[in-house]
């Protein structure tokens, strides 16, 4: 049994790429990866090297040398493997960058984590709706660049396997009912915390995570 048991995620297109940037250790690094994840405007890909959320990477791909320039939206900052995964979203292409029919997005509300998030500069922990990644890539070590209405800034947010209930901040608005009883019978299956019942749930996206800078849709 070699092959790691991680179910195909839809939008999974492999492409080689070129990745050029900045890395957390202030070198300039030049890697050859592929892509994990492709859709139009966010690339999900798995280099050696970390960098630091917000920074911006020169992204090529290799099949038509056309080029564009991604921000760092998330990363895993461990590496059991030797590679970090790396959430990056379009700035601005310098071309038709993949030339190819992607996947149509997967809806988000299929998606859509939720995880308990901590803010790494004030501390608090919020149970939040997690779409800047797949539910695989929120896990330990995750970090994303969020804005914190406490700190007033972007500020990095990391996964946290758990969160003790603010004293003074109200529950995260929760469009359905949830009951949370445990099923009678259910032997100690618990599924509790992430993404455990994500799939069945009306997810209600009031917001996405698409930049308008980007002009040209043409
Ligand atoms: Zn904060």
């Amino acid at each position: 049994m070699g092959e790691v048991n991680r179910p195909t995620l839809r939008g999974t297109v492999v492409l080689p790429i070129r990745l050029r940037g900045m890395s957390t250790q202030h070198k300039f690094f030049d890697e050859q990866v592929e892509t994990i994840l492709l859709s139009e405007q966010k690339v999900v890909t798995r280099p050696r090297n970390l960098v630091e959320l917000e920074t911006e990477l020169h992204l090529t791909n290799l099949k038509n040398n056309v080029g564009g320039t991604f921000r760092v939206v998330w990363v895993n900052t461990q590496a059991p493997d030797g590679f970090h995964s790396l959430g990056l979203e379009l700035l601005e292409p310098e071309g038709d960058l993949w030339e190819t029919d992607l996947p149509p997005p997967p809806a988000e509300a299929e998606t859509t984590p939720e995880a308990w998030l901590e803010c790494h500069r004030c501390h608090q922990k919020l149970l939040t709706p997690v779409p800047e990644a797949a539910a695989p890539f929120v896990c330990e070590g995750f970090v994303v660049a969020r804005h914190c209405e406490r700190c007033k800034a972007t500020t990095a947010w990391g996964f946290t396997t758990q969160g003790e209930p603010e004293v003074a901040s109200p529950k995260p608005a929760e469009p359905f009912p949830q009951p949370r009883e445990p099923a009678p019978g259910s032997s100690g299956k618990k599924a509790r915390g992430r993404s455990a019942q994500q799939g069945t749930r009306p997810h209600q996206h009031a917001r996405q995570g698409h930049p308008a800078e980007v002009g040209d849709d043409a």
